[in-house]
Formats: structure tokens, C-alpha cells, sequence
């Protein structure tokens, strides 16, 4: 069935095509090479990095556009799931139908190409979890297997992993275009960047979301050295703690709201390692009983209401709350582990969570390439 709606929007060559490119082997960077190769961003070396991704960005993109087709309990076809499913073709028919890149004048123009490609994909993660809810809403979960949401819950891991390596080249590639770079930056790196600085900016956030939603908001208390740094991707960094604050402000708000008790910081604690840089996220929000532990990482489990079930008229627009679409701790660690990471959440119930965000100081690892 998938296979027959395929084809009645895109032509037969177009599929062979995508068959083929999705089994070439896909090419991993490094997040010291796209650093060291970013420092000198000469025509030249922007000619080779063009070059890279027409030949790259195709196998990584038709890999996913094959995979989409192929999930389980009819989920390919929900109406969400065809939808990203048509963008990432039209992505690839896009790079495809780029010739060879030989000049300066030719990466130009496939430079604003990726940029546009980058903006069409900008609702992929929203969009496929409405695809996922879709299926929730068909089938009871209940019904499925433990099998198949296993299966679901790695198909999302590999695709949301993969999107976040082509976006990070494609990204890197376009800022490096940038003629006035902000100081220490290369690319979406930022060579100095101070860990204890990105986690104050990303605790406000959180907070003030919290404020929003609750009228108030427990304080959170940041112990490390601001001066201390080393390169990362800040954004990726405040992505992950933003979702770990949130997480500790709503157990610590949802235990304390009608207690007495004045409710507890949450901690923040920066350890700066040989190998490692690891941000402990602590709080007394009451923990996560163990049976519930396996559960946390996966797409599917949340304790909070789901605000498309609240606010049904919400759309994909507004994805920015407190809780509810279970994404947080599964795609923070996967951009802990796309840099070479990783992040654990240990809990004692009956008194509260500590969040251990390993972030590797090394930048040798290779892109997971799933
Ligand atoms: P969401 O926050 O949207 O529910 P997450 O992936 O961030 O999704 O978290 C999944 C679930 O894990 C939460 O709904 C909550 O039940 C539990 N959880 C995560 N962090 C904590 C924490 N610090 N304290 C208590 N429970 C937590
Ligand atoms: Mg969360």
C-alpha cells in the first residue's frame, strides 16, 4: 500500500534512483574536523566542503525517505508520516538535480539550495510526532506488541540522529559563508564556549516557561567555573539542558505547589574532566519509580497531559512547553551522543532525580551514522 502512494506522486526513476543512493555508505565528521576545517574557510575549501555534501547529503536523506516507507502498523501512511516522507524526497530530487559543483559560482547557488532544503525539513520532528499520536489515535497501544514500540522507538532514534547530523553539515556549511563570524565561533562552533554560561541562559528559559505555566518557579543554583571552556555546539548544549531543567522544575513544582515546605533548588554542577565535561541536573522533584524507568527514554512515554489533546487547535506552532510529548530526555541524548556523549537519569523515589550529561571534550568521535 505505501509503495502503490508512492508512486502515484513520484516517478519510477525518482524511487530507483533513492533505492540506489540509499545504499551507499554514508561518510562520518568529526567535530575537530569540521572545527579545524572551518578555521579557513577559503573558496577553495568551501568548493570541497560543496562537493562533500552533493555527493553526502543524498545517501544520508534517501536512507531515511526508504525507511519512512518501511514502519510498522501502517504508520508510513498516516497522513503526517507521507508528509515528511514527500519532503525528504523532494529533497533529494532537489540535490540530484544539482550538477557538479566546479566553481565558486556553482557553490554559491547549491549553498542556498542546503539553506533552503534545511528550512523545508524545519517541522520534521513536530510533524512526525503528530504521525506517531495519529497511530495512537488508530490503534490502541495496548495492542501493539512490545516488539513493534521497540521497533517504532529505534526507527525514531535513527531518523531524529540522522537529522541531526545533516542539519549540523548543513548548517556548518552555510555559516561558514558568514563574513563577520561572532568572535570564536566557527560555524555553529564555538570554540570557547562556557558550559556554566550556557546553562545559566538555558535555566532562565526553562524557568520562565515554568513561571508561565505554574505562576511560579522553583530557583536553580549553577556551581562550576563561568570561565571555564571548551568547543561545542552552544545551541545543541542549550537544547539539552533546557529540556533537563525543565524536567526538575515541573517534579519540583508539581511536589512542592501545595506544600508549606519552601521548595528546593534545582542544581546545576559543571564537571570539567580530561575526557569528559558532565552537567549534573539534580533535584528533590520525588524521583521516577523504577518500573518507570525503562520507559523514559523511549517516544511514546510521558506522565504529562499531551497539549494536543488539550489544545487540539495547537498545531505543530507551538511546541514549546513544559511537558507532554515525551521528546525531551530521548532527543537530549541523542545530541549528547551524536558529539560522542551520552546521558543517564538516576532516580531514588521519594526524593528526587539526578541527570548526568556526559559531553566528550575530545571532539574526535565520528557522527553516528545510523
Ligand atoms: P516530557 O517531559 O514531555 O514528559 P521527557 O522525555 O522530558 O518528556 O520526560 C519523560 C518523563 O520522564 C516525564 O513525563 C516524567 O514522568 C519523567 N521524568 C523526567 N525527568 C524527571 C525528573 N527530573 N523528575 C521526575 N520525573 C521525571
Ligand atoms: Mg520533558
Amino acid at each position: 500500500m505505501a509503495a502503490k502512494k508512492l508512486c502515484e506522486t513520484f516517478s519510477k526513476s525518482l524511487i530507483d534512483e533513492v533505492q540506489k543512493w540509499g545504499c551507499m555508505k554514508q561518510t562520518g565528521v568529526s567535530l575537530r574536523y569540521m572545527m579545524e576545517f572551518g578555521l579557513k574557510p577559503t573558496p577553495k575549501n568551501l568548493l570541497i566542503s560543496a562537493q562533500f555534501l552533493h555527493k553526502e547529503l543524498p545517501i544520508r536523506i534517501a536512507r531515511r525517505a526508504i525507511e519512512l516507507e518501511n514502519l510498522p502498523y501502517g504508520l508510513s501512511v498516516k497522513p503526517a508520516v507521507l508528509k515528511v516522507r514527500d519532503w525528504y524526497l523532494d529533497s533529494f530530487r532537489d540535490l540530484r538535480a544539482f550538477p557538479e559543483i566546479k566553481n565558486p559560482d556553482d557553490e554559491k547557488e547549491f549553498t542556498q539550495m542546503i539553506k533552503a532544503i534545511k528550512v523545508r525539513h524545519n517541522n520534521v520532528v513536530p510533524m512526525m510526532a503528530l504521525g506517531v499520536q495519529q497511530l495512537k489515535k488508530s490503534i490502541a497501544l495496548d495492542n501493539i506488541g512490545y516488539q513493534d514500540l521497540h521497533e517504532i522507538h529505534q526507527f525514531l532514534d535513527r531518523f531524529y540522529m540522522s537529522r541531526i547530523g545533516i542539519r549540523m553539515l548543513i548548517g556548518q556549511h552555510v555559516e561558514l559563508h558568514n563574513p563577520n563570524p561572532p568572535p570564536d565561533c566557527v560555524g555553529y562552533i564555538h570554540t570557547k564556549m562556557s558550559p556554566v554560561k550556557v546553562a545559566e541562559s538555558a535555566s532562565e528559559d526553562a524557568r520562565a516557561i515554568c513561571l508561565r505555566e505554574y505562576g511560579s518557579a522553583p530557583n536553580i543554583k549553577i556551581y562550576g567555573d563561568p570561565s571555564f571552556t571548551f568547543p561545542y555546539v552552544p545551541t545543541h548544549l542549550q537544547l539539552m539542558v533546557f529540556e533537563l531543567v525543565k524536567n526538575s522544575l515541573r517534579a519540583v513544582q508539581e511536589r512542592f505547589m501545595d506544600s508549606d515546605k519552601v521548595a528546593p533548588p534545582v542544581k546545576i554542577i559543571v564537571a570539567d574532566g580530561i575526557e569528559d565535561v558532565t552537567i549534573k541536573v539534580s533535584d528533590e522533584g520525588g524521583g521516577i519509580p523504577r518500573s518507570g524507568l525503562p520507559r523514559i527514554f523511549t517516544y511514546l512515554y510521558t506522565t504529562a497531559k499531551n497539549p494536543l489533546d488539550e489544545h487540539p487547535d495547537l498545531g505543530t506552532a507551538d511546541l514549546v512547553t513544559m511537558a507532554g510529548y515525551g521528546y525531551g530526555l530521548p532527543i537530549s541524548r541523542l545530541y549528547a551522543r551524536y558529539f560522542g556523549g551520552d546521558l543517564q537519569v538516576i532516580s531514588m523515589e521519594g526524593y528526587g532525580t539526578d541527570a548526568y550529561l556526559h559531553l566528550s571534550r575530545l571532539g574526535d568521535s565520528q557522527e553516528p551514522l545510523p
